[in-house]
């Protein structure tokens, strides 16, 4: 897959989110930052400087370039732990570690994000970490069985299985983004709570289109949402 038509990682996450919101982003280049993204943008630049280090049985590489050819997708990881194994494979026999330059034994590749915030009802989260997975296995290799998502409000992670369901999801969502890029064109507004976090809600202009009930009917989440 050529590098033109190679999508985002946070893409399938915007997507996940609202098409359009991700159309306006990934086909229009619109973005706008509000205090939901300021936030997760500084929880970001905590683990974006590319690196590494070794604790123990554990080497940490952050913001770790990421490519799918299979899948035409290309990202950053925010952070790659590398476990150690005693072997590069499982009982099944299945590759699941790789070498590291400059140390010793074989270690396992599990993908860890940072996400401001809760976790969430929807599961666009672990899509992207997913996505992640997906990447790595195909650069190196390797079969990944899991990760981790970590939020900045509870101070947790939450481990993921990249089961069949999820992994399937993630390849269907990648195709949605592609089908979305390809055709270039933004979908219309589809109304929801979402909207009231949205960072471009002012770009977007949801409550205008769609006529008189579109705007009943935005009024009553707002006012849902507001607890009133
Ligand atoms: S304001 Fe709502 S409809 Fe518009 S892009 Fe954001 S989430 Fe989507």
């Amino acid at each position: 897959m050529s590098e033109e038509s190679t999508v985002m990682l946070s893409a399938l996450q915007h997507y996940l989110f609202c098409p359009r919101q991700c159309a306006l982003i990934h086909v229009e280049g619109v973005w706008t930052e509000n205090f939901l993204t300021a936030a997760g943008r500084q929880l970001h630049e905590r683990v974006d400087r590319r690196g590494g280090e070794t604790r123990r049985d554990v080497h940490l590489a952050t913001a770790l370039r990421l490519v799918s050819n299979r899948l035409g997708l290309t990202g950053v990881a925010d952070m790659v732990e590398f476990h150690r194994h005693d072997s590069p494979t499982d009982e099944k026999g299945c590759c699941i570690a790789v070498k590291l330059s400059g140390r010793n034994g074989f270690w396992r590749p599990f993908p860890v994000e940072y996400k401001r915030g809760f976790p969430k009802a929807h599961r666009a989260d672990e899509v992207q970490l997913c996505a992640q997975a997906l990447c790595l296995e195909e650069m190196l290799g390797v079969t990944i069985a899991s990760g981790a998502l970590f939020y900045g409000e509870t101070r947790r992670r939450s481990n993921v299985a990249f089961d069949a369901e999820l992994r399937s999801l993630t390849e269907d969502v990648a195709a949605k983004v592609h089908e979305l890029l390809r055709l270039g064109k933004t979908p219309p507004p589809v109304i929801t709570k979402g909207c009231r976090g949205c960072s471009l809600f002012e770009t977007c202009r949801p409550e205008n289109v769609g006529g008189r009930d579109s705007t009943r009917r935005w009024i009553r989440n707002m006012l849902e949402g507001a607890g009133v």
